[in-house]
């Protein structure tokens, strides 16, 4: 058999259960086969239906995107209840080369039980609501009936609609989920994430591109990786021309932003290649059109697109702490879970950011551990200092406030992990020293290690992402990358105390 349906259905599966009820997280796949392929295997596991998966009657699992990193291989899988999606019912199982299911991450710590699946307010009704989140709406893309499974929660039942628009401060693309009993909003989750934009937008001056030759015209788009192309984004036309030759190096120009934008998206490409073993921002090769134009000191990715925004004196923004940081949003989105949660999503990106800054390593943007040092946005320099958050006013250490926290604010203390992890508390080499949380000194592993457990991480990742399972998934994530060695480990750990997130119950040891 060479492909697997997408849909299992456990409520048939019961008769591998006895044999895979043992140890938790661990189990031996298909034992009467050789080396099942890891999707084969995460499906038996699946299908025994083991306690820490939390699984109801009427559940259907559908497994998703397969991603192997380091020897191992990431099987996602969604849920659904009664035929409706299970937001919250995502979970990841892990296996090695063997097919052997090693470790399992799961959303939900409960299961659904039983809901009635007849919702008490309409549809239309909830979409109402959803358009008043917005100050103005310019398009709704949908409403459907879901089951929503919160952390520790009871299960509820609820309409979700998409609406796309603006909200004070700028563009939207908000799902709203309305409780379908009483009407009430439930949570908003904004698509759009901004970086606060930044950059000169022509640092990289004379660069070579992989562009794309159609008859006699050229497109600013890579020839091998067609969805990587850089836009004007008042027509979202791929910039085009007769000579392959782009841009004036004038940061006004939206061509040459358009080039900046390119450069780092093909760079950022490699990088994922070379260091991660990935294929493309989007994971299948991949990535979205970057436009060049929006009328706002910002930027943003929103599941479909970057838009590139301007700084105070008009010039367009596409370093690499930000066409990097926005194309790092959709790597996110494009890991198990989608973006992060609980104020981890800027932090994420920022990773992405710092490693493509990195990997280019041009002496027009030196590398470091600043965001948007290329420009003066708003008269006071970079606006975030992975090395130091407070030096920008965000927080170095996590607190139980940091989940609520505005999103930027709240990437302080993963940044100030990110950077210990990575040069360590002594800086060196050009980098600056680090204050911790604890007093404590912090061993760097190098950003291309760093980056390694950050990437691993977020391949074990859930809807139920927060900082206090970051520490849990990069805990693992270095236990992966480095059997037999506790060095990765060690610092991931001793950065996590670093910054105070605290060690939580079940997490690996080494
Ligand atoms: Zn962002």
């Amino acid at each position: 058999m060479s492909r697997i349906p997408l849909v299992i259905a456990v409520g048939t599966a019961t008769a591998v259960a006895a044999a895979l009820t043992t140890g938790p997280a661990v189990a031996q796949a298909a034992p009467a086969r050789t080396a099942a392929s890891p999707a084969a295997a995460a499906d038996a596991l699946v299908a025994a239906k083991p306690a820490y998966l939390h699984v109801s009657s009427a559940e259907t699992f559908q497994r998703q995107a397969s991603i192997t990193s380091g020897g191992f291989t990431y099987v996602s899988y969604t849920r659904t209840y009664q035929g409706l999606p299970e937001v919250g019912g995502d979970f990841v199982v892990m296996t090695d080369a063997n097919g052997v299911a090693k470790y399992t991450s799961v959303a939900q710590t409960s299961a659904v039980g039983t809901l009635s699946v007849t919702p008490k307010i309409s549809d239309r009704a909830a979409q109402a609501t959803a358009r008043k989140q917005l100050k103005s709406v310019s398009k709704v893309e949908g409403t459907k009936l879901v089951v929503l499974t919160n952390e520790g929660a009871a299960a509820k039942l609820a309409w979700q609609t998409t609406v796309d628009g603006t909200r004070a401060g700028g563009p939207s693309r908000l799902t709203v989920t309305v409780d379908a009993v009483t009407g009430k909003v439930l949570s908003t989750d904004e698509h759009v994430t901004e970086a606060t934009g930044t950059g000169t937008g022509w640092v990289y001056g004379s660069v070579s591109l992989s562009t794309t030759q159609s008859g006699s015209t050229f497109l600013l788009q890579d020839s091998s990786h067609t969805t990587l192309r850089a836009q004007n984004a008042s027509n979202n036309a791929t910039f085009s021309g007769s000579d392959n030759v782009w841009g004036n190096g004038s940061g006004t120009n939206r061509e040459t932003g358009g080039v900046d934008a390119l450069y780092v998206a093909e760079k950022q490409f490699a990088m994922l290649s070379s260091w991660l073993g990935r294929n493309g921002q989007n994971g299948s090769g991949g990535a979205w059109p970057i436009r060049i134009g929006l009328n706002d000191e910002n930027a943003y990715y929103d599941g479909t697109q970057v838009q590139i925004g301007h700084n105070t004196a008009g010039q367009w923004i596409a370093s690499a702490d930000v066409v990097g940081h926005e194309l790092g949003h959709g790597i996110d989105d494009h890991t198990p879970g989608g973006i992060s949660r609980r104020g981890t999503q800027e932090f994420v990106a920022d990773t992405f950011g710092a490693a493509t800054e990195w990997y280019i390593n041009s002496p027009l943007d030196p590398p470091d551990y600043q965001v948007g040092e290329e420009v003066n946005l708003v008269g006071s320099g970079p606006i975030r200092y992975m090395y130091n958050p407070s030096l920008a006013g965000d927080s170095n250490c996590y607190s139980s406030s940091t989940p609520s926290q505005e999103v930027h604010a709240a990437a302080g203390p993963g940044n100030h992990w990110f950077y210990l992890l990575a040069q360590g508390s002594a800086g060196g080499s050009g980098q600056p020293s680090s204050p911790t949380c604890n007093g404590s000194s912090v061993t760097g592993v190098g950003i291309q290690n760093a980056i390694k457990v950050m990437y691993n991480a977020m391949l074990l990742k859930t809807s139920a992402s927060s900082y206090l399972r970051y520490r849990v998934w990069t805990l693992q994530a270095a236990k992966n990358l480095t059997p037999g060695s506790c060095t990765l480990f060690n610092s991931v750990k001793a950065a996590w105390n670093a910054v105070s997130v605290p060690a939580q119950s079940g997490e690996a040891t080494c």
